[in-house]
C-alpha cells in the first residue's frame, strides 16, 4: 500500500463509535513521510483535533525544543499518534481504540521504513515494544521488527511537572541518543554511496 492510500482509507475512518463522536477531524500525522524518524505520540489533544496537526498545541513547543537540540526541524520527522482521533474530555486512549488503530501503525512503519521510532510516553511505547515504565527505559535503544526504537519522556510529563529544568536537561541527553542514531546511518549510507 502507499501512504497517500492509507492516508486517504483513515480520513474517514469509522472503526471506533466513541471517538467518531468526539472527534472533529482525523490527525493522520505531519512532517516529512520520506523521513528517517518517524515519530509517534499518544492522541491528538483538542488543539490538534482542531488543526489537524499533532503536537501543535504547548507539548508540541516543547517537542521542537527538543527537537532543536539535536538539529531537526519538523520538516525532516513525521510525527503522528498511537490513535487518530481525539478523546472526549482528554482521556486516555481505550484498549480497543489502540487495537483499531493497529493496523493502521503497522502499515505506516511499513511504508516509510524509518529508521528509528521514536516513542513519546508510556502510550505509544507499550503499542511498539510492548513495555511500560517510561521512567526507566527512556533513551535506552530496543527494536521493532528491525527498527530502531527510542522511547523518550512526554513533553506533557515536563508540563506537569511545573517545567523542571533537570527533566527537561535529561529529556535533551535522550534526543541526542536519536541524534547518534541518524548520525550512524548517514555515515553508513555515505559509505555505501563510495
Ligand atoms: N499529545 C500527544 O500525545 N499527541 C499529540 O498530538 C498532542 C499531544
Amino acid at each position: 500500500m502507499m501512504f497517500e492510500e492509507l492516508k486517504k482509507e483513515y480520513l474517514k475512518c469509522q472503526r471506533c463509535e466513541k471517538l467518531c463522536k468526539s472527534r472533529l477531524q482525523v490527525v493522520f500525522g505531519s512532517g516529512n513521510k520520506e523521513a528517517d524518524v518517524l515519530f509517534i505520540g499518544e492522541a491528538p489533544g483538542a488543539n490538534e483535533d482542531k488543526n489537524g496537526v499533532p503536537f501543535c498545541g504547548m507539548s508540541g513547543k516543547i517537542l521542537d525544543e527538543l527537537l532543536g537540540s539535536i538539529n531537526l526541524l519538523r520538516e525532516d520527522i513525521f510525527i503522528t499518534n498511537t490513535i487518530l482521533c481525539h478523546p472526549e474530555g482528554n482521556r486516555n486512549p481505550a484498549k480497543e481504540e489502540v487495537e483499531n488503530c493497529r493496523g493502521r501503525l503497522d502499515e505506516l512503519i511499513k511504508i516509510m521504513q524509518p529508521k528509528v521510532i521514536v516513542t513519546i510516553g508510556n502510550f505509544a511505547t507499550e503499542r511498539i515494544i510492548g513495555k511500560t515504565g517510561i521512567k526507566s527505559i527512556r533513551g535506552k535503544v530496543f527494536d521493532f521488527q528491525g527498527v530502531k526504537v527510542v522511547p523518550v519522556v512526554h513533553p506533557a510529563s515536563y508540563l506537569y511537572s511545573g517545567r523542571n529544568p533537570e527533566m527537561l536537561e535529561s529529556m535533551k541527553k535522550d534526543f541526542e541518543i536519536i541524534s547518534k542514531i541518524i548520525d550512524v546511518k548517514n555515515k553508513q549510507r555515505t559509505l555505501e554511496n563510495f
